[in-house]
């Protein structure tokens, strides 16, 4: 058996030089460790390894996508994807859906491969099961974007649904998003209430093929007309897209761009990095406590008392939390 040092360096080599079958071993222990909170003993060289990978600027671009379920993002993201392998950009696409096409692989085999060659090297895709806790499932994200950014993907796309408080805690790994509507859904209208807009850096109106994408293009833009103008500031462009037509992917392609370079050229990017920076320890922080505290409270028993006391109506949930981490003063009750 190899000594964990010798694996240490190998897999993160093998990662770095694009090698697939090293790519899809570390996105699987990012992955399990993030959402388990648990280190696996037969893993855990591999896992130390993957740990290397895990610290540094992300060098790739991030665009998180996001929309409601059937909404078009899956489709929307198998055209983008052939659109930037066209121009030579390196594709890492994540998809946080369970019930997204990605899952099957049904995408990947008739739609991404599209005028590519079988075996892309320049395009990995990976859907993740968004089992777990929130903080294992952002965790996970944030760690398996930093993999594919080893593996020197360009571009790395996350495809995630709705626009929840769940998503926007994935999003935050996003450096780009995409807000993807559908024309005469409603939706539109219903996301531009709950404030929704506010998260979007490029607004799609996607199916734009269907009647309604010209009313559901003029909604967006009156909302967005509400917004100050400034100079210097991104306003965020309303793209109509269409895969039935293929039209839109090349504007899509270039706003992306254009706000990469919005983000490069001033102050925004690092405040954008900050932002990610925060999330990702955020989410890092509820792993680790989870990870501290919750195995050894399984273990005394304890954790199965106060569910009992919380499902009793006994004890409320944040007192117990409270007393899982050790602090027993009758302190503030507001998580
Ligand atoms: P997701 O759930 O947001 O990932 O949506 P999918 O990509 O699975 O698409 C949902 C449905 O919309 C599928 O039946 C697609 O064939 C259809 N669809 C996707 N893009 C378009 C489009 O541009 N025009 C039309 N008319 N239908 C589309």
């Amino acid at each position: 058996m190899m000594a964990a040092r010798d694996m240490l360096p190998d897999l993160a080599r093998r990662v770095r030089s694009g090698d697939r079958g090293a790519v899809a071993r570390a996105l699987t222990i990012v992955e399990r460790a993030s959402l388990d909170g648990e280190l696996h003993a037969p893993a855990a060289a591999e896992e130390a390894g993957v740990q290397a990978l895990l610290a540094g600027v992300i060098r790739a671009h991030v665009v998180g996508i996001t929309g409601a379920p059937g909404s078009g993002k899956s489709t929307l993201i198998g055209h983008l994807a052939v659109h930037l392998r066209r121009q030579g950009r390196k594709v890492g696409i994540l998809a946080v859906d369970p019930s997204s096409p990605f899952s099957g692989g049904a995408v990947l085999g008739d739609r991404l491969r599209m005028g590519l060659p079988a075996d892309d090297p320049g395009l990995f895709m990976r859907s993740l099961a968004s089992r777990g806790h929130q903080g294992g499932l952002a965790l996970s994200v944030f760690g398996m974007v930093r993999v594919l950014d080893a593996a020197g993907m360009d571009l790395i796309l996350v495809e995630t649904v709705g626009a929840g408080q769940n998503d926007v805690g994935v999003l935050g790994v996003a450096h780009t998003v995409v807000l993807v509507f559908n024309p005469a859904a409603g939706d539109e209208v219903q996301a531009l209430k709950a404030g929704i807009v506010e998260i979007g850096d490029v607004m799609v109106v996607n199916k734009s093929d269907l009647p309604g994408a010209d009313e559901a293009y003029r909604a967006i833009m009156s909302v967005l007309g509400l917004s100050p103008e400034a100079p210097g500031l991104w306003r965020p462009p309303v793209l109509q897209v269409s895969s039935v037509r293929q039209s839109g992917f090349a504007e899509l392609a270039d706003a992306v761009e254009q706000h990469r370079r919005y983000l490069d050229s001033g102050p925004a990017g690092a405040q954008r990095r900050r932002t990610q920076a925060e999330w990702e320890l955020r989410a890092a922080l509820l792993a680790a406590l989870e990870r501290r505290y919750l195995g050894a409270a399984r273990e005394s028993g304890l954790w199965g008392q106060l569910v009992e006391q919380v499902a009793q109506g006994r004890i409320a949930s944040y007192q117990a939390a409270l007393r899982l981490v050790g602090d027993n003063r009758p302190g503030d009750p507001t998580p």
